[in-house]
């Protein structure tokens, strides 16, 4: 298989995986007072500052929850947000309001009154499409505006800089596993989950210390990817670029072709070996374009391919030699 799905989700880097091996099997309950409790916590820990290393953030304001989805969630749950139109499904859940983007996907900074709070994502899943993130922190606090910035596609593919109230992340799109993610904060967020001591009272619920442990161990070996490999498919398949003109993830292109439905290459793609996605998985499986796409008045739909770190020049290009003579194919 020719894997292009990585902003859906990694496969687990072997650093993950080595690291996690040792906790997948022995009682691991940081919370207990006895020796292998005490070993589970310093594992915590460890992983704790591995992660906050990675975003140059002191390490006490870093919690561990069960996804990227949680961690927006314990932030966007209290207060009243206003957020981009493009942001992943589990931030627009909570926003009472939605900023509009540009025909290129970036945010327009037209705020109504009453709103306490912006979030603002670091990098577009679908389009990979960079926000003006230091413009975005100046406008908040010119208005005294809190700021979170779900930065969950950035691990692995660029530094991870970010000036904000709260942070992100998800350790299955930087290779580690599924089932964890990371809550950045500078001020302590109400917990969403309560009911137990863990993670200093802010998240309830015994750790996953196997898959934390495996987050931290990805966070230690994040680098950063070259746009090359993307940049020759892109040239190579022609077609309507979403984000085109905006700073993009170095890893994905989002591109429709006229006269085809994204879903019927993508099956098609399947069919030869090759996973990628209709915008994001989220929205995969609707016959209607992304609301990402419909947000940047992109026509049609588009077929999303993501790189990771172990893609090869010689993926890219069987896929784009593949890619035309399946549109050919398509459009007959
Ligand atoms: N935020 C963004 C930008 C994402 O791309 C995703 C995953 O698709 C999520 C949040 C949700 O991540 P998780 O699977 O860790 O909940």
């Amino acid at each position: 298989m020719i894997y292009l799905d990585h902003n859906a989700t990694a496969p687990l880097l072997p650093a993950a995986r080595e690291a996690m091996l040792p906790w997948l099997g022995p009682p691991a309950n940081p919370m207990a007072a006895h020796a292998a409790g005490r070993a589970a916590f310093a594992a915590v820990d460890r992983a704790r500052a591995q992660v906050a290393a990675l975003a140059d953030w002191p390490a006490t304001g870093v919690i561990f929850t069960g996804s990227a989805t949680e961690a927006n969630a314990t932030v966007l749950a209290t207060g009243r947000w206003a957020c981009s139109a493009v942001e992943h499904p589990s931030v627009l859940a909570w926003c009472a309001h939605r900023l509009p983007v540009d025909a290129a996907g970036l945010v327009r900074l037209e705020l109504p009154e009453g709103v306490d709070g912006l979030s603002v994502m670091a990098a577009n899943n679908e389009t990979g499409v960079l926000q003006p993130l230091e413009e975005v922190a100046a406008f908040c606090r010119a208005r005294g505006l809190r700021l979170h910035v779900d930065a969950s596609q950035v691990p692995g593919r660029l530094p991870l800089r970010i000036d904000a109230d709260f942070v992100t992340l998800s350790a299955h799109k930087m290779g580690g596993p599924t089932g964890v993610g990371a809550l950045l904060f500078r001020e302590a967020p109400a917990p969403l989950l309560r009911g137990g001591p863990q993670e200093r009272g802010l998240r309830a619920g015994s750790h996953a210390v196997a898959a934390i442990v495996g987050m931290g161990a990805a966070a230690a070996v994040a680098g950063t990817m070259a746009p090359d490999l993307r940049d020759r498919l892109e040239a190579a398949l022609g077609g309507r670029v979403a984000g085109r003109g905006a700073p993009r993830l170095p890893n994905t292109l989002c591109v429709g072709f006229d006269g085809v439905e994204a879903e019927d290459l993508v099956i098609a793609l399947d069919l030869e070996g090759v996973a990628v996605s209709v915008g994001s998985a989220c929205a995969s499986g609707s016959p209607r374009p992304s609301h990402v796409l419909r947000a940047m008045g992109f026509p049609g739909s588009a077929v999303r391919f993501s790189l990771g770190p172990a893609s090869t020049a010689a993926e890219v290009d069987r896929v784009a030699e593949l890619v035309p003579r399946l549109l050919e194919r398509l459009c007959a």
